[in-house]
């Protein structure tokens, strides 16, 4: 008896109790109330509670305020936004097709194309997102099923136009999918301009505290989900419901958090620009590529951008690390605390002129504009 009390606690009333979180429903096991229920597990299909692995209450109230915040159907909660990004081309892609990747995508990406897909036999192409003329040329009709843009780019920041990209992918018969991390679907809804599937990495802004890694798949196509469901399952992957309630909780304070490092970002890229020596990237500036499609797809900014170092010796840019002193250094972005990095980026898009140019990725985080400002002044001085 005591034993068994050990293991199965009396019931509590919930009565009278209300709060305003979302409880941490934790579970591998999930039970059915008879015999018959269990034998019609199957038939609970994707959004049902079988196993935990495939979600429990609390991740699938994160995955409804993502779809809602995108107007999708669905969305599909990963543990980090690398494994979102595979996991929907693992389910699209197979021997045999062909991939079209936007050269200016998270780097992780590109290696997962070169690295793993490659060995499936699926064949990867880089293209230019800023030159649709680029992707024409490289479509080929019936064999290319996927197209992967990111929106501004990571790092470089180019905007491409989706809707174009969608519609002449979609004539071609590939599916398009799109990064909306910088973004997050306040800033921009690519589902809403023709692309087919988001990616998300909520590590970044979603959390919001650099301390949780998160990815979400965010789409209409009901068809797709649960392929992409399956492919989950098969692959034995799914995110905590821990992690969830961070997420949650950062969701609460999002729409602040990203108005406030949205207009800091802007008055900071504004400043620096007017600065003749730095070559500054962010789609508010008329002088960044897409700044118009910016203006038009997207409701304002979020708190990255970066400084391209054309000429800039290595030991000048570690000088320039080294005398912060509100920023931190580290990759990652969108928590509280404001970061700058280095970033190596090779574009490869046209075999002729591969080349590598240094970044300094800016992220803004939440401290004194002012005490910001101070180390930008620095930063600028030493990058001669
Ligand atoms: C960070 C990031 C990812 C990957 O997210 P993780 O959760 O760190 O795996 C994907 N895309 C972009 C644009 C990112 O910045």
């Amino acid at each position: 008896m005591d034993d068994t009390l050990c293991v199965i606690p009396p019931e509590t009333p919930l009565e009278g109790f209300v709060s305003l979180s979302v409880p941490v429903y934790r579970a591998s096991t999930i039970v059915f109330p008879d015999a018959a229920s269990y034998r019609s597990r199957g038939n609970r299909g994707p959004d049902g509670y079988s196993y935990g692995l495939s979600g429990t209450p609390t991740t699938r109230t994160l995955e409804a305020q993502i779809s809602k915040i995108h107007n999708a159907e669905r969305a599909i909660i990963l543990p980090s936004g690398q494994a979102a990004i595979a996991a929907a081309m693992l389910t699209v892609l197979k021997n045999g097709d062909h991939l079209l990747v936007a050269d200016n995508v998270y780097p992780p990406v590109k290696d997962f194309a070169n690295e793993v897909l490659s060995g499936l036999g699926v064949e990867t192409e880089f293209f230019d997102p800023t030159n649709t003329a680029d992707l024409q040329a490289r479509l080929r009709p019936g064999r290319t099923k996927l197209v992967w843009v990111e929106s501004p780019g990571s790092t470089t920041m180019e905007v491409c136009d989706l809707p174009f990209i969608s519609r002449l992918s979609k004539t071609s018969g590939a599916l398009v999918g799109c990064d909306n991390t910088w973004a997050t679907g306040l800033l921009c809804k690519p589902l809403e301009l023709g692309v087919d599937f988001v990616a998300e990495a909520l590590t970044k802004y979603v959390g919001g505290h650099s301390d949780v890694l998160l990815g979400a798949i965010i789409l209409r196509n009901m068809e797709l989900y649960r392929d992409i469901r399956n492919t989950l399952g098969c692959l034995g992957v799914g995110a905590s419901p821990d992690d969830c309630s961070f997420a949650l909780r950062g969701m609460q304070t999002l729409a602040l958090r990203l108005r406030h490092v949205g207009e800091v970002s802007e008055e900071l890229a504004h400043r620096l620009a007017e600065n003749e020596r730095l070559s500054v990237l962010h789609p508010c500036l008329a002088s960044c590529l897409g700044h118009t499609l910016w203006q038009r797809d997207f409701r304002g900014s979020s708190g990255v951008f970066s400084l391209r170092l054309d000429g800039v010796a290595a030991d000048a840019v570690d000088q320039a690390l080294d005398s912060l002193k509100t920023f931190a250094i580290g990759n990652s972005w969108g928590g509280t605390r404001s970061l700058l990095a280095p970033m190596v980026i090779a574009r490869d898009h046209h075999a002729m002129s591969f080349s590598e140019t240094t970044y300094l990725r800016v992220s803004v985080g939440l401290e004194s504009v002012d005490d910001l400002w101070r180390d930008l002044q620095r930063v600028a001085d030493l990058l001669r």
